[in-house]
């Protein structure tokens, strides 16, 4: 896949270890697993999902790609960021209805050229159904769909790619979940002797287990046993925050002097100090968290 706009990406992305005194006292060790540099407009996970469905929609020739998502969509922009880059066309299939002005990711994906259709909710929750695909088909001729949040199988075996990365030691992996396919990917790479923890952004998030399961089956043939999800970091749900969250991230922001990703990365590391005060990790552990924005 050649990039038609020169495109960066830091790749192997930067481990580093931080030492957090909450942490320390029960003898764990953080390193950040830094995927929010890859790129500044296709990071992290994002970058990750997408790179095997654009070797797979260049190998088939399609000239554009379609994908769903909210109005806030990391994976709309980065959808966009990267046809941009790689010479595809984007539409963007937008949940409700349109507000103008657009909000500053729907402004952004497009200044990179996406089109941007809306559905209303309840088409919206049709949207993987031929009905709707169809229908999206002969509104914009053909693409190569990418289902909403950017999971699909080859977007779990891109994931699946960064414990390779890790070149240091590390018993624990700990990633924030939205639709789980990063944590599917992950885990599916991890070698033996290794878990991995996801950390549910969403409220009444005890589907996503079923989800990452299914999506590692059809990405590796059956799931990995080496990894559950935490449901108890959610602080009332997607893109929801506490007055306690906001002390973390403030205080986060104190001692290592990098802001937090409130929606994904925040509530995650909320977890990984939480679970390390309860005595969650034996003394001697080493964690990885992944920062994918
Ligand atoms: C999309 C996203 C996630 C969640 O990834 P899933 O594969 O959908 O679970 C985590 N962190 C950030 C910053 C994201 O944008």
């Amino acid at each position: 896949m050649v990039a038609r706009v020169p495109v960066h990406l830091r790749l192997p992305s930067p481990l580093v270890g931080v030492p957090d005194d909450r942490l320390d006292r029960r003898g764990v060790r953080l390193l950040l697993k830094r995927d929010d540099l890859i790129h500044p407009d296709l990071p992290g996970n994002k970058w990750r999902k997408l790179k095997y469905n654009l070797v797979r929609a260049a190998e088939q020739g399609h000239p554009r790609l379609l994908t769903f998502g909210g109005a806030y969509s990391n994976h709309i922009r980065a959808t966009a960021a990267a046809g941009f880059h790689f010479g595809f066309d984007t539409i963007g299939v937008i949940r409700g209805e349109e507000h103008t002005p657009l909000n500053l990711t729907l402004e952004y994906a497009v200044s990179r050229g996406m089109r941007l259709t809306y559905l209303d909710r309840s088409t919206y929750r049709r949207k993987h159904t031929p009905e709707v695909v169809d229908r999206l088909r002969r509104e914009f001729g053909e693409f190569y769909l990418l289902p909403e949040g950017g999971s699909n199988e080859l977007a779990v075996r891109g994931c699946a790619e960064v414990p390779a990365e890790l070149a240091e030691p590390y018993d624990v992996i700990c990633v924030p979940v939205g639709t789980g396919g990063t944590l599917a990917g992950i885990a599916g790479g991890l070698p033996a002797h290794r878990r991995a923890i996801g950390f549910s952004v969403l409220k009444g998030g005890e589907f996503l287990a079923g989800e990452v399961e299914e999506l590692q089956r059809r990405a590796f043939g059956s799931p990995s046993k080496n990894w559950h999800i935490e449901y108890g970091f959610h602080f009332g749900g997607y893109a929801k925050r506490t007055g306690e969250l906001d002390a973390f991230v403030a205080d986060w922001a104190d001692r290592h002097g990098t802001p937090l990703d409130r929606i994904y990365v925040a509530k995650m590391m909320y977890g990984i100090v939480a679970l390390a005060e309860a005595g969650a990790f034996e003394p001697g552990t080493t964690v990885v968290a992944v920062i994918t924005a």
